[in-house]
């Protein structure tokens, strides 16, 4: 089959358009031909380089396509059946898998991490990871969903509880967990603040996914904006995944006794936090990676019922994949980047 995979760590050049021998699915696995892969910010730091990624590695975490055969173990899986491939690797038998929180496995990690991902025509995945997904739904529209959507469900509704009529601040309405969390806010009837780089962003945050207020991160000062907006009280909960250039901001937003949960550091991971304000205000820190498979179905069952809607920026074939990689850093999106093998 055709694959892109890296040899090395580094920049865009590294990914490779290739010939490589087609998987050998397992009797438990079932082997899908990949239609769509979105694009993830995870994609860049694994080309970069992370620790436990062999080498050579495919990239891609989002896989949709169509089942070409299931395995002799896999009962209700049938061949051209279309479906997502739930980017969550896990062990399947520990405590912590058993008791559904597939993401403590001590063998988590995620599709296109530390396993070969889907930037490629043929994939085989475990039968669990299987998701039928409905007509109305195209292959580039869900390969847009499952990571980003799992990522947000988990941060506001697993971790954070998010609660009906609470106020919500979404940093980075463009990326693809902002695009996710807004929505997923505004499905519980909260009062959702974003930030972008442009008017042009946030006008698609307000008139496509619903944001009540937007602040335009370089021209405004974001803790100045969120005080005006809430009466100088502060929001319940802060989505963050942008990291040292928007923490001290995020912390300053918070409400007594609001929650800060967070899934990223895109702009460096160094950050101060003042332990006064964190006990004296009563702060709630949280750390978050990925989601469970159960959290993934239940916001699956918003997407399929039209409830939440995968945004798509822009897709590529698979043979320009360094071009795409080269988009998503330039942050020119609004909404995911997929490639089409
Ligand atoms: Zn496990």
């Amino acid at each position: 089959m055709k694959a892109v995979r890296i040899h090395q760590f580094g920049g865009p050049e590294v990914l490779t358009y290739e010939d490589i021998p087609d998987p050998q699915p397992r009797k438990d696995q079932v082997l899908v031909r990949v239609k769509a892969c979105s694009l993830n910010h995870l994609d860049l730091w694994v080309r970069k380089g992370l620790p436990g990624v062999k080498l050579p590695h495919i990239l891609g975490s989002d896989i949709a396509g169509e089942v070409v055969e299931a395995g002799e173990y896999v009962s209700g899986i049938t061949s051209g059946q279309r479906v997502i491939v739930a980017p969550i690797y896990f062990c399947g038998h520990c405590a912590k898998c058993l008791a559904g929180l597939q993401n403590q496995c001590r063998e988590f990690t995620v599709i296109g991490n530390a396993v070969d991902g889907g930037d490629c025509e043929l994939f085989a995945a475990p039968a669990t990871n299987i998701i039928a997904i409905p007509d109305s739904l195209d292959f580039n529209q869900a390969a847009s969903v499952p990571l980003v959507f799992v990522t947000a469900w988990h941060m506001l509704v697993g971790l954070a509880g998010v609660r009906t009529g609470q106020t919500v601040l979404v940093l980075g309405a463009s990326s693809g967990v902002g695009i996710a969390a807004i929505q997923i806010a505004k499905l519980f009837h909260c009062r959702v603040i974003t930030t972008a780089g442009n008017e042009e962003k946030l006008e698609k945050a307000r008139t496509l996914l619903g944001a009540d207020h937007g602040i335009d991160h370089y021209k405004q000062k974001i803790s100045d904006e969120v005080r005006k907006i809430t009466n100088k009280e502060g929001v319940d909960i802060v989505v963050e995944h942008v990291g040292a250039a928007t923490w001290d901001e995020s912390m300053k937003c918070l409400k007594t006794a609001g929650t800060l949960v967070t899934c990223g550091a895109t702009t460096g991971p160094n950050a101060a936090i003042d332990l006064r304000h964190l006990f004296a205000r009563q702060l709630r820190l949280l750390g978050s990676y990925m989601g469970t498979m159960a959290e993934l179905r239940d916001v699956l069952s918003h997407i399929f019922a039209g409830r939440l809607k995968p945004v798509l920026d822009r897709t590529f074939p698979l043979t320009e994949l360094r071009a795409a990689h080269e988009y998503l850093e330039d942050s020119r999106m609004f909404g995911k980047v997929v490639v089409n093998p």
